[in-house]
């Protein structure tokens, strides 16, 4: 239901989980970070309010300057801490808002290769999916990018990769997203609002953008794969 991407220059973990509380108001059942620490990707995911995650967090640190972070509202699986986000992949973890209205072909395409799954969410086909180009010989940009055209419904998406601390992939189909600017650091989030603490400068994804994003900045693509020039607006939101 909400999401927040983060490539920092700070410990992640407390900034996604602010970040996350200021996506509350829309509602959610379960929470989880994702991190990419010295190219390790760890995840910690809890069930109900945001506290348990942060208590979680607490017993279970989980370090690393580049994160990615969601609220859950379950449409497809019950709100258990297995099918909560980051679902992960091997080298993939990805946030979703949405629904991913082709899962079960996809879901029958994986099963047919002998690909296993551990929840009954739509998101985790997500995963399955890129980590399935991966193993193909795509790099993980282009993976994303192959996993992104497979998919039909509405959703905003945000992944993060193991061994690479520079790079987020974010998109945008049916459910707002949008990128924030800071200096050296740069963010993904569900509404502006999210990022409101950490920047006021903001490009709004359009529909069908798919976003390269790494510290230098972010790079967007078109629904057709063509370069594009979204502006960057600033935002006056109370942080
Ligand atoms: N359909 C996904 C799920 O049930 C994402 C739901 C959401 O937008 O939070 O896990």
């Amino acid at each position: 239901c909400g999401i927040v991407g983060v490539l920092g220059q700070h410990e992640v973990a407390p900034i996604i989980v602010e970040a996350l509380k200021r996506l509350e108001y829309r509602g959610y059942d379960s929470a989880g970070i994702a991190t990419v620490n010295d190219g390790q990707l760890d995840r910690r995911r809890a069930v109900g309010k945001l506290v348990n995650l942060s208590d979680l967090l607490v017993h279970e640190p989980l370090a690393g300057k580049s994160g990615i972070g969601h609220t859950r509202w379950a449409t497809h699986g019950a709100p258990t801490v297995n099918n909560a986000h980051p679902h992960q992949a091997g080298p993939v973890a990805v946030v979703h808002n949405g629904i991913i209205e082709n899962f079960r072909v996809l879901r029958a395409e994986l099963a047919e290769k002998g690909i296993k799954f551990q929840t009954e969410t739509d998101t985790e086909t997500i995963a399955l999916l890129a980590q399935y180009y991966i193993s193909e010989g795509l790099d993980p940009s282009e993976a994303a990018a192959k996993t992104i055209s497979r998919l039909e419904g509405a959703f905003a998406l945000c992944f993060l990769f193991h061994g690479e601390d520079d790079l987020m992939i974010a998109a945008r189909q049916g459910s707002p997203l949008a990128i924030g600017h800071g200096d050296g650091e740069m963010f993904v989030g569900s509404d502006a609002i999210a990022l409101a603490p950490m920047t006021s400068r903001i490009t709004y994804l359009e529909e069908g953008d798919r976003a390269v994003v790494t510290r230098a900045g972010a790079e967007i693509f078109d629904a057709k794969g063509k370069r594009a020039n979204r502006p960057v607006k600033k935002i006056k939101i109370d942080a």
